[in-house]
């Protein structure tokens, strides 16, 4: 571990700890795994092609529209020991005002790009007079058609109103942000109460046990800390007493008696609708931020493989069919008339696997 901890707190740093502080504190510890999926990776290599391709806009079609206008592209601004580099710049050289674009491969904008670009808002207000905030993000209903269309790919969608509703809030978290990154005790940093995908297990939860209390559904964060108050993480040592809704009292039963729970009625009923011939559909799909190809819009999912099988009737044997599209071009269309043809000769239920 570190002697030293970065007394800087970037954009990303922010971000991480607005997700969990305990992150950030990791991180700055050098505590986290940084080991990166290749799921992730495929969304770093999108988003990096998002930005390529945003990049190409705003110099070919957007500036030379606003003619005197300037842009910036990926400078780094810093506020004390806060920093963060803009996506884009746009220098309004007549009103000597700026506009910040941050490119986002998504669809819309959500929470977190708020707090995102409010984070830029407040370093970018000690440099420049800004006067809006802009997410050039993808426009859900463009349709490829031929090469991209990169004036109707882009949406500027302006967010300013409600960056500047953000900022105090912001001016807070920052300086928490800072503070946690220089504490030297985790123990001093709250730890989130729903552990999933956890970066730093080693740190919240060393002995995490298989079912725990985490697995109770809808178990509110104030019953875990009572719970963790008496000392109980298993779900088997829930005691009797304390007070959990019908749902939640199943479960912890089931861990207590070390028991499976099916609902036999429940499944009986939802299977005696089905009619006969069944089909039990299972597919795989991939998604990509830029259309791949004629007919699809941002961020569709692909369809390139799937498993069909056929049951005529009960105690018969099932039929199998399956295809993988191995080619460059859109691997969806083969799929769909394949299995376009085998459902179409029988009336059908399809039951899905996703
Ligand atoms: S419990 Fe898991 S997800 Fe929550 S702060 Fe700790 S490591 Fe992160």
């Amino acid at each position: 571990m570190p002697n030293q901890v970065s007394t800087m707190i970037s954009k990303s740093d922010f971000l991480l700890y607005c997700e969990a502080p305990r992150h950030l504190w990791a991180k700055k510890h050098e505590c986290i795994d940084q080991q990166i999926s290749d799921f992730v990776q495929h969304l770093i290599d999108d988003g990096n092609k998002v930005e390529g391709i945003a990049f190409e806009y705003l110099s070919t079609i957007f500036i030379p529209q606003h003619p005197g206008d300037q842009l910036l592209w990926q400078q780094t601004y810093s506020d004390g020991p806060y920093n963060a580099r803009m996506d884009a710049l746009v220098h309004k050289v007549r009103s000597d005002k700026y506009d910040l674009y941050e490119i986002k491969s998504s669809t819309g904008v959500d929470k977190d790009i708020v707090y995102d670009v409010t984070f830029q808002a407040v370093i970018l207000g000690k440099h420049f007079s800004i006067d809006h905030f802009y997410v050039l993000h993808l426009n859900k209903v463009y349709i490829r058609s031929g090469e991209l269309d990169l004036s109707s790919l882009f949406v500027a969608e302006d967010i300013s109103e409600k960056v500047n509703a953000t900022r105090s809030e912001v001016l807070h978290l920052r300086e928490e942000a800072l503070r946690v990154a220089q504490l030297v005790d985790s123990e001093e940093v709250e730890a989130c109460l729903s552990p999933k995908d956890c970066p730093c297990p080693e740190i919240c939860h060393p002995n995490l046990p298989e079912f725990s209390i985490y697995d109770i559904p809808y178990l509110s964060k104030p019953r875990k800390r009572e719970l963790l108050g008496q000392g109980i993480l298993e779900a088997k040592d829930i005691p009797l007493s304390f007070d959990l809704n019908d749902k939640q009292r199943l479960v912890a039963e089931r861990a207590r008696t070390n028991t499976e729970h099916v609902d036999k009625s429940s499944l009986g009923a939802e299977l005696d609708r089905l009619q006969y011939p069944l089909w039990f559909l299972d597919y795989e799909t991939c998604i990509s931020a830029l259309p791949m190809y004629d007919g699809y819009h941002p961020q569709q999912q692909i369809v390139f493989q799937y498993s069909l099988h056929r049951l005529d009737q009960p105690e018969g044997s099932l039929q199998h069919f399956s295809h993988i599209a191995v080619t460059t071009g859109d691997p969806s269309l083969s799929l769909y008339l394949i299995i376009a043809q085998a459902a179409s000769k029988a009336s059908y239920n399809l039951i899905f696997f996703l």
